[in-house]
């Protein structure tokens, strides 16, 4: 994975599981059930990538793409005064985005070349969730093989934007808890091989005591296996 940077989760164990942190050029997947932390992950992402190398960013800004209304720009204030950066600097460097439906959603990633193009500070492209539109919009087995055509084809596109720009990209997709689900085939607790055949890294979260919270990585040869828990804070995401 030659000349990928990193970005800090603000969890040393949960960047000590992915190798340093979120890595540029790879789609990363965080995947769990409602309340898990993936929307909260993705915030403190967002701040982030804004931080100097030496503080774990990449000195650069995101674009959020909200498919949910879950964003929140207090989360942003109070992490990035976390973390020492200026809260106004911090929601000026988002690039916010709510896509109303998956035709919106496709479109919105198909037009972010452009923005990238002119606004190369551009290191990290989040969509939030990325298959709650298409699941609501085409329900059931009878419409599985549109929507996966679909879903196939925005999630490609969100790869070969991380491959081209130097980008990461991060996809949030929620799954039902199951007893089994760590044990099991986590494809299958998806809900069918949704997500299946697309490349990048998928990042599996359990809700555990309290604040507290399990992340393990999911088919990734080249990252240790095993188990971390963070917590999410008042402040963010912290060990
Ligand atoms: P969904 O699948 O429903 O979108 P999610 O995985 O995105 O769920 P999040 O919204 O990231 O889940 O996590 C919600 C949890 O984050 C809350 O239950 C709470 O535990 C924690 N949380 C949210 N805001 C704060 C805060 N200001 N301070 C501390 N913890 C918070
Ligand atoms: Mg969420």
């Amino acid at each position: 994975r030659m000349n990928t940077k990193k970005i800090t989760t603000s969890s040393q164990a949960l960047d000590g599981l992915l190798g340093g942190g979120i890595e540029t050029r790879t789609m990363t997947e965080f995947f769990g059930e409602f309340g898990s932390g993936k929307t909260q992950l993705c915030h403190q992402l967002s701040v982030n990538v804004q931080l100097p190398p030496e503080k774990g960013g990449l000195n650069g800004k995101a674009v959020y793409i909200d498919t949910e209304g879950t964003f929140r720009w207090e989360r942003i204030e109070a992490m990035a005064k976390a973390v020492g950066l200026d809260p106004d600097t911090a929601m000026n460097n988002i690039y916010y985005m709510r896509a109303i439906n998956s035709d919106h959603q496709m479109a919105i990633v198909e037009d972010l070349q452009e923005l990238i193009t002119k606004e190369p500070a551009i290191k990290l492209v989040i969509v939030d969730s990325v298959t709650s539109h298409f699941r609501a919009e085409y329900p059931g087995r009878e419409n599985l093989a549109v929507r996966q055509q679909k879903l196939n084809k925005h999630l490609h596109q969100l790869v070969r934007l991380a491959e081209m720009y130097d980008i990461a990209t991060i996809i949030t997709n929620q799954v039902m808890a199951r007893p089994d689900m760590f044990y099991g085939d986590p494809t299958v607790a998806v809900g069918g091989h949704t997500l299946y055949h697309v490349p990048g890294i998928r990042i599996q979260i359990k809700k555990s005591r309290g604040n507290k919270r399990i992340a393990r990585v999911v088919d990734a040869p080249h990252l240790p296996e095993g188990e971390v828990v963070f917590a999410i804070t008042e402040e963010g995401i912290r060990d």
